[in-house]
């Protein structure tokens, strides 16, 4: 990853200094085609005309009768002189003239300067010295022997292109004079210089075309590179997002599962449920229902996210508690919407059974928080998940709290057994220790109730303290308890209520249960009879044991007094009361060993 972002790194450098190069080398170019060809040519030109000038030297002294004695002697004869007049009409050359070793032109094309000296200190520097001196200057057209004929009216006439070039005479190493030419290289030189810049451009073309191609290429190469690196990038980058996304998936499921595991009620689950949903999947709302099998129905428990629930709903009314497997709406080209949905807008949903141990515990029911519902269905296995672990954890709850109930409750009446009322009462004495709150015990005992076994049967003594246990639970207010410590005893712990009141929740009690008729097969058992009796704390006692045993002691008095009345505790003081103070004991006279059957 890092190596191809190097590369590619250094593809760009490339691609860049191939483009500074190309721009450089099409300035340079440029320049080069306007600038370096006349140097260069005029460099050859002095090259070729050095050599011309040998020939032209030749060709003046061969024709000449005795050139070394005209040189020495600065004389032309009248035949040589006829010769050398024709010279610039047969060569290059327009004009030329010969120098004796002192300088002066002994002869010339332009007689007029005939007798002149050279005065000009190259002649001395260099040609004397055996040197061939060249020199190549712009002069006026007008300069030029000859030309005014033909171009003196064209534009090209005004400036020409001169070279003057002295070729010395050496004989035995002594320098005898010298002859100087004057050729016009103007058009050879124009010509030239055309040459070398159509074969610069010619060949900075193709360089720059072939530069072109390669900066192109690398470019493209570049940009290919890039493009194939962006797209690895991006993938990579939706592989971590993506493995980022598992793990906190992963990481919320654990921590649901810990806090679900932890939950005591079903109550604090659904509470937890809530917002561990609205945190895991944010974009379902959703509610939970719980199944209830005594009344084949499902009680709605929880919602979040903006979801509602509703009371109750019957199985039938969910597609997916029908067909036993998670209904997912919105995914098919034909779905139904199952009754339970309130307000169906056509958005997604799903409805996840909640099963546990093959049984149905409940129902999830997500909904997508919007229309189109894109994030909600990629999140259908992290939703199945979630209720996976839901119903777990609400059988696990319901499991505990069946455990419990079996553990602090009866089995033949379902109140609460002696330990239960042990240990609530106890809590309660200690809450009304700090809080005031009024509590008080009614015992209760069934008159000759071995009788009534002896003469009916166990069964159908079963039944009668169901019937009795049942009369007990529905006289319970919200704070009340009632349990059944043991055989055909009963006690209710009584809470928040003044003594009359106890005293009369103890008769009313006692009427209850004189009025229920229990049927036994084909024939209505008869009626029973309790006694009670009635304790206040802290009037009777301050302590577990002394309130149970002060109930006791009431109950015991009301069975001295002839059973089926309500007798209070005596010996302490308690509150004033007109009914009571006087009469301790409530309901009819009996002869103490009256008997039911
Ligand atoms: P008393 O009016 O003095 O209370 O007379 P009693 O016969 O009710 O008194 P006792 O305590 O002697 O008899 C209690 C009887 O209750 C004994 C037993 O046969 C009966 N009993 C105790 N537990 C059960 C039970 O779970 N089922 C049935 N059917 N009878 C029970
Ligand atoms: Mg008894
Ligand atoms: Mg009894």
């Amino acid at each position: 990853m890092n190596n191809e972002l190097k590369h590619t790194i250094q593809g760009k450098l490339r691609g860049l200094f191939l483009l500074l190069l190309l721009l450089g080398m099409a300035a340079g170019s440029v320049w080069a085609i306007i600038a370096v060809p006349a140097p260069v040519v005029d460099r050859m030109l002095e090259a070729d005309i050095r050599q011309e000038s040998q020939l032209w030297q030749r060709r003046v002294v061969l024709h000449m009768e005795d050139p070394e004695t005209a040189f020495e002697e600065s004389f032309i004869s009248q035949e040589d002189a006829k010769y050398l007049n024709l010279m610039p009409e047969a060569s290059d050359v327009y004009r030329f003239r010969m120098l004796n070793s002192d300088g002066m032109i002994f002869w010339s094309t332009r007689p007029e300067e005939i007798g002149e000296y050279e005065t000009r200190v190259h002649f001395d520097t260099i040609v004397a010295q055996g040197e061939t001196y060249y020199l190549h200057e712009p002069q006026p057209a007008s300069e030029i022997d000859g030309i005014l004929m033909h171009v003196a009216n064209s534009h090209a006439a005004g400036v020409r292109e001169v070279v003057e070039i002295y070729v010395p005479l050496m004989h035995n190493g002594h320098f005898d004079g010298a002859i100087e030419f004057f050729t016009d290289i103007t058009d050879r030189r124009n010509t030239f210089i055309n040459r070398a810049r159509a074969s610069l451009i010619v060949l900075t073309t193709i360089a720059l075309v072939a530069l072109s191609v390669a900066v192109y290429m690398t470019f493209s190469a570049n940009r290919m590179r890039l493009k194939q690196l962006n797209d690895r990038n991006e993938s990579e980058r939706a592989i971590l997002d993506e493995q980022l996304r598992l793990a906190r998936e992963v990481q919320l499921l654990g921590e649901l599962n810990e806090w679900l595991q932890s939950s005591r009620s079903l109550d604090e689950l659904f509470d937890m449920v809530g917002s561990f949903m609205t945190h895991i999947l944010p974009d379902a709302e959703g509610s939970v229902y719980v199944y209830s099998n005594s009344r084949d129905v499902l009680d709605g428990c929880a919602s979040w996210n903006g979801g509602t629930h509703k009371e109750h709903i019957h199985p039938d009314e969910c597609w997916g508690l029908r067909r036993g497997r998670t209904y997912e709406y919105g995914t098919s080209e034909v779905d139904f919407v199952c009754e339970h949905v309130d307000d169906h807008d056509g958005r997604p949903y799903y409805c996840f059974p909640i099963l546990a141990h093959g049984e149905t515990v409940g129902l999830m029911h997500l909904r997508a928080a919007q229309k189109d519902g894109e994030g909600f269905k990629a999140s259908k296995k992290l939703a199945q998940m979630c209720a996976e672990q839901i119903s777990m954890a609400i059988a696990n709850v319901q499991m505990r709290d069946q455990l419990h109930d079996q553990s602090v409750r009866d089995p033949l009446t379902g109140l609460f057994n002696r330990r239960h009322m042990n240990d609530t009462l106890r809590k309660l004495i200690n809450a009304s220790q700090s809080s005031g709150k009024k509590l008080s015990l009614i015992a209760v005992d069934v008159d000759h109730f071995k009788k009534f076994n002896d003469n009916h049967g166990h069964d159908a003594g079963d039944m009668v303290l169901r019937a009795v246990g049942s009369v007990l639970e529905q006289a319970c207010d919200a704070d009340d308890v009632a349990c059944r410590p043991g055989g055909e005893e009963f006690t209710m712990i009584v809470s928040g209520n003044s003594q009359e009141d106890v005293m009369t929740k103890a008769e009313l009690l006692r009427q209850a249960v004189e009025a229920i008729v229990v049927r036994y097969g084909e024939k209505s058992l008869p009626r029973i009879t309790i006694s009670l009796g009635v304790a206040h704390y802290p009037a009777h006692g301050t302590m577990p044991q002394d309130l149970l045993r002060a109930s006791d002691d009431a109950l015991y008095d009301a069975k001295a007094k002839g059973r089926n009345q309500v007798c209070i505790a005596a010996g302490a003081e308690i509150e004033p009361r007109a009914s009571f103070e006087q009469a301790p004991h409530l309901g009819p006279e009996q002869p103490d060993d009256s008997a039911v059957a």
